[in-house]
């Protein structure tokens, strides 16, 4: 199979999305930076917990670490956004809330801040946009929710 290559001399590009790697998930995150952010070109990273990797991190050489300082350093990403989600195995999944979705929405909002000041520390001037998504609708639908 051979595909046009659409970036051939360019290497830099306008963000970082940094997501979960469930499958329930990725497709539509993909279509959520490209549709209603509009970012048009990104490197697209995922790990198990997204903003949990970047926690844990305990160096800057960790692989979770490298996902931000590449697309950075490398591309020149002005813009990482950061999502988490509800149900996350990474963090033990909905059941370790009891059902109750508020408590799970207001954890991962601290989880995604708490990755926001740590990326800020190392990188001032790269604007962070963090997002939840939550399961909608009886589970019928998936929503996305900037978190400020
Ligand atoms: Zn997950």
């Amino acid at each position: 199979m051979k595909l046009p290559f659409k970036f051939k001399n360019i290497h830099h590009c306008e963000a970082v999305v940094l997501t979960c790697i469930d499958f329930r998930f990725w497709r539509e995150t993909l279509e959520y930076a490209e549709k209603e952010l509009g970012i048009k070109n990104f490197d697209f990273p995922s790990l198990p917990g997204a903003a949990k990797a970047l926690n844990d991190c305990k160096s800057d050489q960790e692989i979770a670490m490298k996902c931000i300082s590449v697309p950075r350093d490398l591309h020149q990403a002005k813009k990482l956004v950061l999502v988490n989600h509800q149900d996350c195995g990474a963090y033990g999944g909905s059941q370790v809330f009891n059902g109750d979705s508020e408590a799970e929405q207001k954890f991962h909002e601290e989880e995604l801040k708490k990755a926001k000041t740590k990326i800020l520390a190392k990188y001032p001037d790269l604007q962070i946009i963090l997002v939840y998504v939550k399961l909608a609708d009886n589970g019928e639908n998936i929503e996305f929710l900037e978190i400020n």
